[in-house]
């Protein structure tokens, strides 16, 4: 079975935020196009490999090949893509997921340097990052299924958790 990876006229377009991280912005592709991540990488042609990358695991990470094939399906640059990579050479934590609140009320999204490795204070708030809801204590979910944005099981909306 072949499928055609060129432009998909009828998929919903997303624009990504600055700063995004791919989980995030894969979640908001997939939700107004109706697409499971299994069903995203088919239609790139990539695989299996979506759901991997919606929880940071990348070993291996993508490769240029994949994000090329990917980037024709949400319709964004590879260049784009890759900036929601962590840099060459960045280490990085896929979890916990982390979150500055004060950061996520201005823009409703999962910054990709709140999972660099040597990151734990928010360097635009000076506010220590949260590694889990300050009400509940309940661990965030993958970006790429904010789609709420609030904590899964005491519903506090991330833009308003309290940060010292
Ligand atoms: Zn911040
Ligand atoms: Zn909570």
């Amino acid at each position: 079975m072949t499928i055609d990876s060129g432009i998909q006229p009828w998929l919903f377009q997303v624009e990504p935020y600055e700063g995004e991280s791919l989980s995030h912005f894969l979640g908001r592709f997939r939700r107004p196009n109706h697409l499971t991540p299994s069903g995203l990488g088919q239609l790139a042609g990539i695989g299996a490999v979506v759901a991997r990358w919606e929880r940071f695991h990348w070993n291996p990470p993508p490769s240029r090949q994949e994000l090329e094939a990917l980037a024709k399906v949400v319709r964004v640059s590879v260049e784009q893509l890759i900036a929601m990579l962590p840099p060459p050479g960045v280490g990085m934590q896929c979890s916990p997921i982390r979150l500055c609140s004060a950061c996520y009320g201005e823009t409703p999204c999962h910054r990709m340097e709140w999972q660099y490795k040597h990151i734990w204070k928010c360097n635009r708030h000076s506010l220590k990052l949260l590694a889990k809801c300050p009400v509940c204590s309940a661990l965030f979910k993958a970006p790429a299924q904010w789609q709420d944005g609030m904590c899964r099981r005491c519903l506090t909306p991330f833009g308003q958790m309290q940060q010292q």
